[in-house]
């Protein structure tokens, strides 16, 4: 059972990343560090609404 899941940059808000998750192992949002293209540098990402 994977949810489609959008990550945004926590820095730039960005979305950044089309993802997915199992909602039985992640059921409140999702942070995951990944690389930025807008600031460059990994930031912590998180899940959108
Ligand atoms: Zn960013």
């Amino acid at each position: 059972m994977r949810t489609k899941i959008t990550l945004e940059c926590t820095e730039c808000k960005q979305r950044n990343y089309d993802t997915t998750k199992n909602k039985k192992d992640h059921p409140d949002r999702v942070e995951m560090k990944k690389y930025c293209r807008f600031c460059k540098t990994h930031t912590i990402h998180k899940e959108t609404k």
